[in-house]
């Protein structure tokens, strides 16, 4: 899986787009991203990346959907401002993008993907329809993946 990896992050670079990588204490057992735009430029944020080699590669092909999309706008910030009036189907896109991407690679775990996708799909418009019960439903998923760690560490 590690050539997926180092062809996501080419990709990265051949569309101009920075990456860096951070922890996010508040939730320290799942990969996260998000990407901002800052004077025409895409900048990616993976958290958390050394946590789980599947997620991270899933994470930023997410990332990378975005910036793909953002790409079909006249400028990047004409996608980000687009983005927050639009962000349930934003992300869906971004989602369909990041199939896309990982089918240009030898990528084969599809099932996690669909799986991933879905979650991470309903999270996020759970979030933005019942924020206090996504909050929570967070606070679960980090509490099972912090078990999930204990036990492979034993
Ligand atoms: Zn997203």
């Amino acid at each position: 899986m590690k050539h997926i990896w180092t062809s996501l992050l080419t990709l990265t670079e051949e569309l101009g787009f920075t990456i860096s990588f951070k922890d996010d204490m508040s939730r320290p057992y799942s990969v996260n991203g998000n990407f901002e735009v800052k004077n025409e430029f895409l900048h990616i944020n993976m958290y958390n990346a050394e946590v789980c080699e599947l997620e991270k590669i899933v994470t930023l092909a997410h990332e990378l959907g975005h910036g793909k999309h953002a790409l079909e706008f006249s400028s990047l910030s004409e996608y980000s401002d687009t983005y927050y009036q639009n962000i349930v189907p934003f992300e869906w896109q971004a989602w369909l993008y990041a199939e896309e991407i990982l089918k240009n690679t030898s990528f084969d775990q599809w099932d996690y993907f669909f799986k991933d996708r879905e979650a991470c799909y309903n999270r996020y418009k759970l979030s933005i329809e019942e924020p206090e019960k996504a909050f929570w439903y967070y606070l679960q998923e980090e509490a099972q993946k912090m078990e999930e760690y204990i036990q492979e560490c034993m």
